[in-house]
């Protein structure tokens, strides 16, 4: 049973708060991501409809795409659904709806969090934004000091051309 269940059965009106913990494993993260997630979801309920808003703040080890060093980064990331009961209420709306069955007591938020802290990762993982790499002759990372190869590459450049390339 998920660890990630709100109650939404005899809701009130009105703004509801939860705070939920999870660790990682409990969502299905892999073991790149290292502390337990803190989620923080905001329930609005009107005699209409239903809306939740969730944050999501954990972090991770992970290896840097440039210079292959490991090193921890925060994740933060949400999202917002309407919770319907029936699809046909709600349309022209380009909001996620996710369908709720009219009889169910819990909304769960386990599979919906694994994946926005998935996309809340950037495509290139660098340990910092300037990250100098790894020598492409003696593999010695350059962040750490400077070898005595000769590199065509090691010139402004070729840093403007890697700033272009990251965006
Ligand atoms: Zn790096
Ligand atoms: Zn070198």
């Amino acid at each position: 049973m998920s660890v990630l269940r709100i109650n939404i059965s005899k809701l009130s009106e009105g703004t509801h708060h939860h705070s939920l913990k999870a660790t990682p494993e409990e969502v299905g993260l892999d073991s790149r991501f290292t502390k337990e997630l803190q989620i923080e979801a905001t329930l609005e309920k009107t005699s209409r409809q239903l809306y939740m808003r969730v944050g999501i703040k954990t972090s991770g080890v992970f290896t840097c795409d440039r210079c292959l060093e490991e090193f921890e980064q925060e994740i933060s990331s949400g999202y917002g659904v309407m919770l319907v009961e029936d699809q046909e209420a709600v349309e022209g709306d380009d909001e996620e709806v996710q369908l709720i069955s009219p009889d169910s007591a819990h909304v769960d938020l386990a599979e919906d969090v694994r994946q926005f802290v998935i996309l809340g990762l950037p495509q290139k993982v660098l340990c910092r934004e300037d990250c100098a790499g790894l020598c492409p002759t003696c593999g010695l990372n350059l962040n750490l000091g400077k070898c005595d190869c000769k590199n065509d590459e090691d010139d402004s450049r070729w840093s403007e051309l890697q700033k272009i390339l990251k965006n």
